[in-house]
């Protein structure tokens, strides 16, 4: 069993309500365990990251940058231990699980790098008589918490440590039930790597017993949270009984617009790298599809060609390209979409069911799967479709496919392909979305800050914004 990492060491939970096994979603085998957290698990870690909070505030910017961009390294030189763990907890295709890894340690090194560069303001001459002067200062929140899903387990909790710990926060994460193994290696790497202890506490347990204590407890100062939207309303209504700051990228359904000027090719390949990458099962992915009439059949055919290509399989086959779903019951509710769409009068143009033959047999697979005529009232236009299906809509032009893009509850990213800049311009203004990529795979930038509008979130990750969602700002008046 891997204990949990608090106070800079390995430990096992206070509570005695047992241990989570972690379970291989490709063949159901047993990966390892963790202990099942209690909320007396939730006041250690939260004491261990108060007690090394003053410290850690009181260490130079330039070191705190140091040591991120050290443990960066550590993370980079750990690949090849830590995806295969990665692959093995999710689900997911190995190569895939390396750029993950990458990518998280990208998300340190870019905060490590912006470290130097924390500062506050000042303003000469405040509108007083005598003069007076005043500054802006920055300071970190204190304690906060990330509680971060499972599709992409590492990156997503990179996303709020980074900033956070550079900042001068400390932290307590709790990855989700299912997926904690490579994010405690992590974090052990983390640790060897000089970040000091209880600077970065990873506790595991069910989200509604573990994860509402964090968002609960009175020493926490924020919450920075990524999952579902319905789990989102709790955690803003929990923080909500201590005021805490809540950071919170929620669910979405990207609609991914083609006119018909449009590089087909280009399109059709950014649309099935969106759809499928992580079996579906990624917050940014194309979930609606718009094609303009007079390229909707050569935009279809392209498409179809290619995701017959697509190989389904276990992940750590690296000739994969689509792994096991990380659960049954995620395959099981994207299969009812998909019936639910067939039985409303939606048309089959490849998979809806699940691969045959012995590799599949214990593993969550399920095909590639392209729809059209898909209702705009079914499940699939309107929920959330979180795996490899996806349905293709005929639009007639612009008006129509960003009125149908935008008739969404989420507002998460969104793409666009055209050669016609000004239906380009338009559509990035109008598109509701945290995101619009112009001719673009949806691939998120360090750089750019990335929040959801509407019922996809609040707040943003990413960029000098995460920054500011992990200071406060207060005000001081200079007198005489
Ligand atoms: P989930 O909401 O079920 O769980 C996310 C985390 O919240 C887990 O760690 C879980 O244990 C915890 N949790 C559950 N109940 C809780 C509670 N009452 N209080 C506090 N914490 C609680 O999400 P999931 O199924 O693990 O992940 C998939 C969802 O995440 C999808 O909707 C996807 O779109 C979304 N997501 C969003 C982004 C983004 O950046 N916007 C990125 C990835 C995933």
């Amino acid at each position: 069993m891997t204990g949990f990492w608090i106070d800079g060491r390995e430990v096992d939970s206070l509570g005695n309500a047992g241990e989570t096994q972690v379970g291989n979603p490709a063949n159901g085998s047993l990966v390892g365990s963790v202990p099942t957290g209690t909320a007396r698990d939730v006041d250690a870690a939260v004491e261990a990251a108060r007690d090394a909070f003053p410290g850690w505030w009181e260490t130079s910017a330039a070191k705190r940058g140091e040591t991120l961009f050290a443990g960066s390294e550590a993370i980079k030189s750990a690949v090849n231990e830590l995806a295969p763990l990665l692959t093995a907890e999710q689900g997911k295709p190995i190569g895939e699980a390396r750029m993950e890894i990458f990518r998280f340690a990208h998300t340190l090194e870019h905060y490590a790098g912006m470290a130097k560069n924390l500062r506050g303001g000042s303003v000469p001459n405040l509108d007083s008589d005598p003069p007076r002067s005043g500054l802006i200062l920055k300071r970190p929140l204190g304690v906060c918490a990330a509680i971060t899903p499972w599709n992409f387990p590492l990156s997503l909790a990179g996303n709020k440590l980074a900033p956070g710990i550079v900042a001068g926060n400390t932290f307590v994460l709790k990855p989700a039930s299912t997926t904690p193994l490579t994010v405690l290696r992590a974090a052990a790497i983390l640790s060897a790597a000089g970040l000091p202890k209880g600077v970065l506490n990873v506790i595991c347990g069910p989200g509604g017993s573990v994860g509402a204590a964090m968002c609960e407890h009175p020493d926490v100062a924020k919450v920075g949270f990524t999952g579902s939207t319905p789990v989102g309303k709790g955690v803003m209504r929990s923080a909500a009984s201590t005021v805490k700051r809540v950071t919170l990228e929620l669910g979405g359904s990207d609609p991914f617009i083609v006119m018909d000027s449009a590089d087909i090719d280009r399109a059709v390949s950014a649309c099935s790298v969106g759809r499928f990458f992580n079996g579906g099962q990624a917050c940014l992915a194309v979930k609606r599809v718009f094609v303009h009439e007079a390229v909707y059949e050569e935009f279809k055919e392209k498409l179809l060609a290619k995701v017959a290509r697509l190989r389904v399989g276990p992940g750590s086959n690296s000739k994969n390209r689509i792994g096991a779903l990380h659960t049954a019951g995620g395959r099981q509710e994207v299969e009812e979409q998909v019936a639910d769409a067939l039985q409303n009068g939606a048309t089959l143009l490849a998979g809806g069911g699940r691969p045959q033959g012995d590799e599949y047999e214990k593993g969550n697979f399920l095909l590639p799967t392209v729809l059209e005529n898909v209702p705009y009232d079914s499940k699939m236009s309107c929920e959330e479709v979180f795996g490899p299906a996806l349905p293709l809509f005929k639009i007639r032009d612009l008006d129509e496919a960003i009125r149908r893009a935008n008739d969404s509850e989420f507002g998460l990213g969104s793409s666009i392909w055209t050669r016609d800049l000004e239906q380009a311009m338009l559509a990035a203004q109008r598109l509701e979305a945290g995101y619009t990529w112009i001719n673009s795979i949806s691939k998120i930038y360090d750089e750019l800050p990335f929040g959801g509008f509407k019922q996809s979130g609040l707040g943003q990750e990413h960029g000098m914004e995460a920054l500011e969602h992990y200071q406060l700002t207060k005000s001081v008046v200079l007198g005489h």
